[in-house]
C-alpha cells in the first residue's frame, strides 16, 4: 500500500536502501560503543572479583582481587572514623582466611601466612592526597560545590587485594574449598576462579548461589 504513494517503485526501494542501512550502521555503531565501555569496565566492575588458586606441594595459594567497593562499600579515601572503623574490620574479617576459605577437615589444613594490600588501608592512600593536589592546581578548583565533591568520589576507585597461604597435611583431600567471600562481603556478587593445579587448569565462575569449588 504504502508503494503506491511513490511515482517509482524503484526510486522508493533505493530511498528505502539508504535509509535501512544507515539505520544498520547506526546500530552496529551503539552497539560497538557499549561493547568497548562493557569492556572497559571489565578491569573492575563493582561487584565482580578474581579469585586465583594454585596448589603446589602440600601448599594451597589463594589470591583475591576485589574493587575495594566489595569489601567496604566505598572506594574514596576515608574521611570519617566511621569510614577508618569499617576498613579496619574489613580488614580484620581478610586476615581470618580459615573463615574464608573452608578445607575438607580431613585434609588438615592451616592458615600459613597472609598478606592484604589496598590503598585505603593505613597511610597507604598517599597518591590519591597527590590526585587531590593536582586537582587543586588545576582550574577545576573554582568548583568547591558538594557537586563536585561527589564527582571527585565517583572518579575514584580503590581495590583489595589479599593473598593466602595454607598448608595441608593431606593435600589429596583438598578437593573442595567452601569460598565464604560472598557472606562476608555482601556487594559480592560473582568470583570468577582461576586454578593451576598440578592436573591443569580450569576457570569457573562463583556466585552467593553457588559458593562451592569442586576439583
Ligand atoms: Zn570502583
Amino acid at each position: 500500500m504504502i508503494i503506491t504513494h511513490f511515482p517509482n517503485n524503484f526510486k522508493s526501494h533505493q530511498i528505502c536502501l539508504v535509509f535501512c542501512l544507515s539505520a544498520l550502521i547506526l546500530f552496529f555503531a551503539s552497539i560497538t560503543e557499549v561493547r568497548s565501555a562493557e569492556r572497559q569496565l571489565d578491569a573492575h566492575n563493582h561487584g565482580f572479583g578474581e579469585l586465583n588458586i594454585a596448589i603446589e606441594g602440600q601448599t594451597v595459594a589463594l589470591e583475591l582481587n576485589s574493587p575495594a567497593f566489595n569489601i567496604v562499600g566505598f572506594e574514596h579515601p576515608p574521611k570519617t572514623n566511621k569510614d577508618k572503623a569499617t576498613i579496619k574490620d574489613a580488614v580484620s574479617v581478610l586476615n581470618n582466611g580459615s573463615e574464608l576459605f573452608l578445607f575438607p577437615k580431613t585434609a588438615g589444613c592451616r592458615l600459613a601466612s597472609v598478606n592484604i594490600v589496598s590503598s585505603l588501608i593505613d597511610g597507604q592512600h598517599a597518591a590519591h592526597k597527590d590526585h587531590d593536589n593536582d586537582h587543586k592546581d588545576s582550574k577545576h578548583d573554582d568548583h568547591k560545590d558538594s557537586k563536585h565533591d561527589d564527582h571527585k568520589d565517583r572518579d575514584i576507585h580503590s581495590e583489595f587485594q589479599a593473598n593466602y597461604k595454607f598448608q595441608c597435611d593431606v593435600i589429596e583431600k583438598v578437593n573442595t574449598i567452601q569460598i565464604m567471600i560472598f557472606k562476608n562481603f555482601p556487594n559480592t556478587s560473582q568470583l570468577d576462579v582461576k586454578t593451576i593445579l598440578p592436573n591443569g587448569q580450569s576457570a569457573m565462575k562463583l556466585s552467593p548461589a553457588s559458593t562451592l569449588l569442586s576439583f
